[in-house]
Formats: structure tokens, sequence, C-alpha cells
């Protein structure tokens, strides 16, 4: 390169993050290419009617389903960062439904299993959820309980060498749907927080039933639940990890969540970004194109600051995960800084495109409809606050 060269930027050039391998690269590739061959198209129809269960199969076939989970159980053996790929390929190309439906799968209701299960419930719901034989959901929330984990009313009563679970959980995702539950229960209510179990529940167990088919602002591919459980007898086998443990190992499957979604919603954002920078490029008003327009040219620079600030923060919390760390506070700082700065810019885009961005047919507003639930679900910004807060001793 002579120094000619070497002194002129080249914006054009591929951002290559040295957080990923040649193989992750491969696997970005390939994702994306599945990805705007098979649900690119789709999208639209399955924003109106849901998204096919049969999806799940397809993933499964081709290995989505498993990227960082162990071969013995019919996964990939990849690490978290193939995961975290296949999350910000799927907001970015398909839709934030799909993406939350098969994110509940793989980020939240598979690792609990995987991780504390015994080698019985990983052959019976693992290996076929990792296939997209099953589907699964993750149950904490309660009609009186989101933020407060603590104050779910749920409860599971030991009856001989039984259990017997009362309680209602809301918003479920995947669980209009679901084969399987993994539910937070409280089964000692005077033990503080050594006081939950998790429980693996087949969803035809007597006494369950899927109450309603929530609506929903946005995310509408996907299916949202409010479910009942009346009586519902499990045996001994059904406890999931240690009974009493639930609540750190329930904490524990959050932050591998919580980060994953930083990287999809910063995705779906440079979706929008992207869109937008098309449309001020090509869009003219007072005889020049919008992106000409200083002040308007300026609020695209901070979008792309904002984006750029956002994935950095997510990758830097990523790489001390797969160091082995337990960065709580860094991915709370993650989630409320990316959900915020995704919002932002992706309402930004709206405002760019004018009464087009409030049109069906651009796409940006069902992006603003999405974006919306991350500041909510998972744990809300001011849950991530308090966490941060918290972590230094206030
Ligand atoms: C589409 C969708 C899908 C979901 N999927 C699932 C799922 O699959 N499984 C599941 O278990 N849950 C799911 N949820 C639930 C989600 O995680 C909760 O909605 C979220 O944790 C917030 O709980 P809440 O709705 O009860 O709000 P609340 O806890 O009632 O909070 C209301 C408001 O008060 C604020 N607040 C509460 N306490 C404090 C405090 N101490 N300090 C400051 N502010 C506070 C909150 O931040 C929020 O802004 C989903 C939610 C939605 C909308």
């Amino acid at each position: 390169m002579t120094s000619a060269t070497m002194l002129k930027p080249d914006h054009t050039a591929r951002r290559r993050y040295d957080l990923f391998t040649d193989e992750h690269e491969d696997l970005r590739a390939s994702i994306r290419r599945f990805v705007s061959t098979e649900l690119t198209p789709q999208i639209d129809e399955w924003e109106a009617s849901g998204f096919p269960d049969s999806v799940f199969t397809r993933f499964g076939e081709c290995g989505f389903l498993g990227l960082d989970k162990p071969e013995q159980y019919g996964g990939q053996g990849g690490d978290f960062l193939s995961e975290l790929i296949l999350c910000e390929e799927l907001y970015y190309g398909a839709n934030g439904g799909l993406a939350m439906g098969v994110g509940v799968q793989v980020d939240m209701a598979m690792p609990p299993i995987l991780a504390f299960g015994t080698e019985e419930q990983k052959q019976q719901w693992a290996v076929p959820a990792i296939a997209g034989e099953r589907i699964l959901c993750l149950g904490i929330s309660e009609p009186n309980a989101g933020s407060d984990v603590a104050a779910i009313k749920t409860r599971a009563v030991r009856d001989g060498s039984d259990w017997v679970i009362n309680g209602t959980k809301t918003y479920i995702t995947n669980g209009i749907r679901a084969d399987a539950i993994v539910l937070v229960t409280k089964t000692d209510p005077g033990a503080g927080y050594d006081g939950f179990t998790l429980f693996l529940v087949p969803m035809d167990a007597p006494g369950i039933t899927r109450s309603k088919r929530l609506e929903k602002l946005g995310m509408h591919a996907s299916d949202t639940a409010l479910i009942t459980f009346e009586d519902v007898r499990v045996p001994d086998s059904a406890v999931l990890g240690t009974a009493g443990k639930g609540f750190y190992q329930i904490m524990w499957e959050l932050q591998g969540e919580r980060l994953s979604g930083c990287a999809g919603n910063i995705a779906a954002a440079q979706r929008a970004f992207d869109l937008t920078l098309e449309y001020v490029k090509t869009r003219e008003t007072f005889g020049k194109p919008l992106g000409r327009h200083q002040a308007l040219r300026h609020r695209v620079a901070e979008m792309a600051v904002k984006l750029e600030a956002g994935r950095e923060l997510t990758y830097a919390t990523a790489r001390r995960m797969i160091a082995g760390e337990y960065p709580v506070r860094e991915v709370s700082m993650a989630k409320v800084f990316t959900c915020r700065a995704a919002n932002e810019v992706v309402d930004e885009c709206v405002q760019l495109h004018g009464g087009a961005g409030y049109m069906r047919e651009y796409g940006i507003e069902r992006l603003w409809r999405d974006i919306r639930l991350c500041r909510i679900g998972g744990g809300t910004d001011e849950i991530m606050l308090e966490v941060v807060g918290k972590s230094f001793g206030l």
C-alpha cells in the first residue's frame, strides 16, 4: 500500500470484527443465504398468520437449533458466538417474531435443560428440540410478577413422590405451540431466594390450559400465551436442576438470553438503518436527496455511532462470556444501552422516511413495532439499571 492510498479512508471496506474467526464468518454467510432464500420471502405472510411450526423442523434439519449445543445431543458443538450470529442474521433478515420464537427455543428454554437437566431430560427434550421435532417455551412471568421474579405465586407442592403445581404464567412466547415448558415455581415461600424450583413439564399434562392467545403491538409472527396450571401433577423426575435453586438457575439463564438479544436488537436496528440510508440517498426534497441536507446527514451519523457503540459493547461482553466469566453487570449494561440505542435508531428511521415510514410496504413500521419489546422483555431498562446500580454496592 502506498502512503497515498493509505491516507485515503476506505469507508466501503467490509468491517471485520476480530472476535469472529473465518469459521464464524462462513457460518454467517451460510445463515444469511438461508434466511434470504427461505425466510425473507415469507415475512409478510408470517407477519399476518404467524410463522408455521415447520420452521422449527427446517431449522433443525439445517442444524441451526444446536449451533452452540453439544454434539452428543445432536448439536454442532460451536461456541456462544455461533448462536449470537444466528440471532443477528434472523433479526436482520427475517422478522422479530420469528427470531424471538427461535430464540426462546435455543437461548431461553434449552440452556437450563442442558446445564442442569438429568440425562433422561436431555434425551427426552433437548435432543428432539435441537432436531426441531419438539418446541419449547419458558415460563417466568405471571400476571402479578414480571420484573419482580421473586414475587411469583406459582406453587409446586410435594405430594408423596409427586409435585402438584398451581398458578398462572403470562406473556409466554411459543406458549401456544410448545410441547414442553421450563417452568419457574416457588416451592418454599419462606426460604427467600432458596425457595424456587424449576420444572420441565410436558404441555399436554392434565391441568394445563393455554387459556388465551394474547394480541400484541409487534412481533406478530410469534405466538404469546396466557397459561394456567391447575393441580398439575408431575413426578419428581420433572424437577429441573436442584430443588430450591431455581432462582439462581433462571438468573443464570437470563444472562445468555439478554446478550444474544443485544446482538439481535442491534442487527434489527442495522436493518432499519440500511433501508433508511438507501432511502435518504434517493428521496429528494427541495432539489436534493434527503441525506444531503446537513441536519439529516447528522442524524444518520448519530444513528451510525449508536449502532457501532452498541455492537462493540455487545461483542466486548460476549468476549468476557466466552472466556468463562459471569459478567452480569456488563450484560445488564449492554442490554439497557443496546435496547435504548436500537429503539432510538429505528424511531429515527421512521421519521426520516416521512409518511413512507408509517406505511406497511416499506418494512420500517414493522421494525419499529417489533423493536419496542426489547426495552421490556427479558428484563426492562429499569431493572437492568437496578442490577448495574446495585452492583456498585448501592
Ligand atoms: C411479547 C412479550 C414476550 C414475552 N415473552 C416471555 C416469555 O417467553 N417468558 C416469560 O417468562 N416472560 C415473557 N415476557 C414477559 C417479560 O419478561 C415481562 O413483561 C418483563 O419482565 C416486565 O415485567 P412486567 O410486564 O410484569 O412489568 P412490571 O414488572 O409490572 O413493570 C412495569 C414497569 O415498572 C418498572 N419497574 C418495576 N419495578 C421497578 C423498580 N423496582 N424500579 C424501577 N422501575 C420498576 C418496569 O421497568 C416497567 O417499566 C414477555 C413479554 C412480552 C411483552
